[in-house]
């Protein structure tokens, strides 16, 4: 018991010692993080901006799609605001390495998704593809971990690799929204579309803008597997 407890306070004493130099911060707030908070303070995850839409059918997120995707449901976790908490968080989930949090924030929209009107009956879980170029880059999909999170606390299978992209299209970043759309319209592919058949889907991304990527996954989805129904959740919403 003595060698434990010896053990454990060397072990918490040096890791004290490397705080000093590189203290552990919140990804969002940049706040010292204190043990046990790992990535996101405490603050943070009880204080970041989220919609509540998934708690109605009619919401923004859903209303954006009217029109151009028939959709059971569509919602994000968190509004998106420019040099905000949630954008420094996505920061650090797509270039900084924080793939725990795409995991955790997976788990917690799970959570609110699991028992929400139109996400309750979602069978498979299916994020967005990077190309293979920016996947070897980055080394990770964001919107993977994402999904996996929501799979673990949803109960439901995510499969990332029935849905491919074709070919490598430039940043989205400064494009129109015409531009954006030519760009991703048709480089979705849907793989083994049998095993789709009849199920309802919920489609991943990590942050909502014009909608494009996600439409143009939808509809790779919709013309290629017969009887679906196709949800939409996202980390973030813009505007
Ligand atoms: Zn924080």
């Amino acid at each position: 018991m003595y060698i434990r407890n010896k053990s454990f306070l060397i072990a918490s004493w040096l890791n004290d010692l490397a705080n000093i130099f590189y203290p552990n911060l919140c990804v969002a707030c940049g706040r010292l993080l204190q043990r046990p908070e790992k990535s996101i303070c405490i603050y943070c995850r009880h204080d970041l901006p989220e919609t509540g839409f998934h708690q109605y059918i009619d919401n923004p997120v859903h209303e954006k799609f009217y029109g151009r995707l028939p959709l059971e449901n569509a919602s994000s976790l968190y509004y998106f605001h420019k040099s905000s908490r949630v954008q420094h968080l996505i920061h650090a989930l797509k270039y900084n390495g924080e793939k725990q949090i795409g995991i955790e924030l997976g788990k917690l929209y799970g959570r609110h998704l699991k028992n929400a009107p139109g996400f309750s009956s979602v069978q498979l879980i299916i994020p967005v593809p990077l190309h293979k170029r920016k996947l070897h880059y980055r080394g990770y999909n964001q919107s993977e971990l994402f999904s996996k999170g929501l799979s673990e606390t949803m109960q439901i299978p995510y499969k990332p690799e029935l849905l491919k992209r074709k070919v490598f299209t430039d940043t989205q970043t400064h494009k129109s929204r015409t531009e954006r759309w030519e760009n991703v319209k048709s480089v979705f592919i849907a793989m083994h579309s049998g095993r789709y058949a009849g199920k309802h889907i919920l489609l991943v991304d990590d942050v909502l803008t014009t909608g494009a990527t996600l439409e143009a996954c939808a509809n790779a989805l919709l013309e290629q597997c017969r009887d679906i129904r196709l949800s939409i959740a996202t980390i973030a919403c813009a505007g």
